[in-house]
């Protein structure tokens, strides 16, 4: 389970993650430590304009590099991480990180793109959050308008005024917001006219079928028009082939993200893949 030279496609340990700890108290245990052990990376998913061609933005996506246990992906330790709380100190790693990586490209002069970074509803719940937020960011001197914080329907539908609140103190910071896993989600379109929110990410369960499900393009083409009405971004995520793009671009979205462009890679793939060409990537020239 180990990244091999420019294999791009990182491969994930093939044992179910829970057979792989001997309790959940065990794994409880090590992800605490990988949290403080350095174990946990992150990499990076480009986000494509389709106007320009160009690379707008990185969402950073989180790993965990077991010493034992080779590589787990998210999906296999966030639920830990969010029953046990930990999610809070892992979150908080992940926005330092980020923003640390986001330094360096800076201070090289390479790749001015946004850095996107996911928030758990857990997170998004905590009292605290916007502040401890700002604060990470401040102390890693990045400008905040480089970051973009993507939550979900869930984070924000729980207490509507609490949520106003916590969106404004970020937006005043010059931080951009968008909904993952647009449409799956419990929540009346009215949070998008009350909500300062910059983007919406169609889930990938709709991008899937666009080509042969006729309720998914109209649903896809819906949001991408309801983005245009309402002056917010919409980006098409989980975009594996060019039977999909062609379609997406016929229903005039703008922006993509998806295998098709790039799986999640390295920073250091990022740079070799991404820098050259003046940030435009192959596929599209
Ligand atoms: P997400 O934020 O919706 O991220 C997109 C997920 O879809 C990523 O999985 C990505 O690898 C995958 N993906 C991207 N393009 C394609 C595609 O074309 N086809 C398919 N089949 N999949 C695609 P990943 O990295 O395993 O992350 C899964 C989820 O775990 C994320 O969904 C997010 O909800 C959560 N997650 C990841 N990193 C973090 C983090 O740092 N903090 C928090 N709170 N959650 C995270
Ligand atoms: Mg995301
Ligand atoms: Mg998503
Ligand atoms: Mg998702």
């Amino acid at each position: 389970a180990k990244q091999t030279g420019k294999n791009k496609l990182i491969t994930f340990h093939p044992l179910p993650t829970q057979q792989r700890f001997a309790s959940q108290i065990q794994m409880e245990n090590d992800l605490r430590k990988a949290i403080t052990e350095n174990q946990l990376l992150l990499y990076y998913q480009p986000r494509l304009e389709l106007s320009t061609g160009q690379i707008s933005c990185l969402e950073a996506l989180v790993r965990w590099n077991h010493p034992l246990h080779g590589m787990i992906a998210p999906a296999d330790f966030i639920p830990l991480a969010e029953e046990s709380g930990l999610i809070l100190p892992l979150g908080e790693w992940v926005l330092r990180e980020a923003c640390l990586q986001k330094a360096r490209w800076l201070a090289e002069n390479k790749l001015d793109y946004q850095v996107a970074v996911n928030i758990s509803p857990c997170q998004f719940q905590d009292e605290d959050f916007a502040d401890k937020a700002i604060h990470i960011i401040q102390q890693t001197g990045i400008n905040p308008s480089y970051l973009e914080f993507e939550i979900t329907e869930s984070s924000i539908m729980q207490n509507m005024e609490k949520t106003i609140a916590v969106l404004d103190k970020l937006c005043s910071k010059g931080i951009s917001i968008s909904i993952d896993d647009f449409g799956i989600g419990y929540s009346s379109l009215n949070y998008l006219k009350e909500f300062p929110i910059h983007c919406l990410k169609i889930d990938r369960s709709f991008v899937k079928n666009i080509q042969n499900n006729s309720n998914d393009w109209a649903i896809t083409n819906a949001i991408i028009h309801l983005g245009h009405a309402l002056n917010i971004q919409v980006v098409a995520e989980g975009v594996e082939d060019v039977g999909q793009l062609d379609i997406l671009k016929e229903t005039t979205c703008t922006t993509i993200q998806g295998f098709l462009l790039s799986p999640p890679i390295s920073a250091y793939e990022i740079e070799q893949t991404f820098y050259m060409n003046d940030n435009r990537p192959v596929m599209i020239s």
